[in-house]
């Protein structure tokens, strides 16, 4: 008999793994309710009214209104109109103010926007400083956007400190939440956090590519970024993608009826992780080592002395998918910005690997994946020309 081959897929902060439920109901709608919700007649109404349902479903999940929530591409269109569709409503100059490990979709938004920015350090866990927020706030801040769960080293924001902090400085001053990670693996409530713009992903929760949603405290708030019809309250023009949002909506409602226990499932993993890899010599946990302030799914841990890309290849071929630190880096040599902002040796975090679980992953496959790094990581000391002799 042939060995069970196993396939530990733990590349989740990339993308997950759409549910049979979201695939099903997303084949569905495009044999059946493939109108345009924008038509007068039964099949547009139809496609209305699914759309409509979905945007109750996703604003229940956060404690919004309906009113609130508007559809786009994904989070890196929510987090632009998000940015850009504040400024262009200000119409003023100002300054704007991010923390220094952003997603890429803000860093290099920042960096093509023509204001004063400010940047937030952050201590070697990933934590922002907030004293240092309060001071670059003042009252030319025109906005503060602060990524809640890191997509690389899973540290997780105290939003409610940041936002009293901005509110009691200048109650002007908007703040915009990345939450494309922290959503459904963190409780997240707009109105008691004090969020006026918050962006949500659905292919990190195991829903569909092609959809994301951005709430948004008041239709005041934004301006258009894209100009067309009169779709998404005038501020996103372009016929919805239903299947997609449908999509997105079944999963959010499967991930929040089971928030808990999948919660409670990647937690135990993550342990188990953690504690097997640091077992290893000269390995150094990235990110909160307080779990209660990391993501679920998120472990980041460094290795002396190898490459990151060459244990990701060796992986590769033992079916363990993982990631070197950041998707957008996955491709260069580069030290993500992310890791860079930690100030750790360069010899440490070269050698950088992110697994990130799901519901999905099991311990069999934990057990596997961990047994491969620990060989993978011999294996290239063994033959590393910067391996110190002792450590070989
Ligand atoms: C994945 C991700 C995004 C961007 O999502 P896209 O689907 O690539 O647009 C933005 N922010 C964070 C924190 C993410 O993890």
């Amino acid at each position: 008999m042939e060995a069970i081959k196993i396939e530990a897929y733990l590349d989740n902060a990339a993308t997950t793994k759409p549910l049979k439920e979201v695939i099903d109901i997303m084949v569905q709608i495009q044999r059946n309710n493939y109108g345009n919700p924008s038509s007068l007649h039964k099949l547009g109404i139809d496609a209305d009214n699914l759309l409509n349902n979905a945007r109750n479903i996703i604003a229940k999940s956060i404690n919004a209104k309906p009113e609130q929530i508007l559809f786009t591409s994904s989070a890196t269109e929510s987090n632009n109109l998000a940015i850009m569709g504040a400024l262009k409503r200000l119409n003023k100059k100002g300054n704007i103010i991010t923390s220094v490990i952003e997603h890429s979709s803000v860093k290099n938004l920042f960096n093509n926007l023509e204001y004063e920015k400010r940047y937030i350090s952050v201590d070697k866990e990933g934590f922002i400083n907030l004293e240092q927020l309060e001071s670059l706030i003042d009252e030319n801040t025109l906005l503060v956007s602060i990524i809640h769960g890191n997509n690389e080293i899973g540290t997780i924001q105290d939003i409610k400190k940041i936002s009293t902090i901005i509110k009691n400085k200048n109650k002007n001053t908007l703040f915009h939440v990345d939450a494309s990670q922290s959503f459904t693996k963190t409780d997240i409530d707009v109105k008691e956090l004090d969020i006026d713009l918050l962006t949500l992903n659905s292919h990190k929760i195991h829903g569909p590519k092609g959809a994301s949603a951005l709430f948004f405290k008041s239709k005041r708030l934004l301006k258009p970024i894209l100009f067309g019809g009169h779709q998404e309250f005038n501020l996103r023009p372009g016929t919805e993608n239903i299947p997609a949002i449908i999509g997105f909506a079944k999963a959010v409602e499967i991930a929040m009826n089971e928030k808990d226990k999948n919660i409670l499932h990647m937690r135990k993993l993550q342990k188990f992780f953690i504690e097997e890899l640091l077992k290893i010599p000269r390995s150094e946990l990235n990110g909160p080592s307080d779990l209660d302030k990391r993501l679920c799914n998120n472990i980041n841990i460094s290795f002396d002395f190898i490459e990151g890309e060459a244990l990701l290849m060796l992986l590769n071929h033992e079916n363990v998918y993982v990631s070197t630190g950041s998707a957008c880096s996955s491709k260069t040599l580069e030290i993500s910005h992310v890791l860079a902002a930690l100030n750790k040796p360069i010899q440490l975090v070269q050698g950088t690997l992110r697994v990130s679980t799901s519901k999905f992953t099991t311990m069999e496959e934990a057990k596997y994946a961990v047994e491969k790094i620990r060989s993978a990581v011999k294996a290239l000391r063994k033959i590393s020309h910067l391996t110190p002799e002792e450590l070989r």
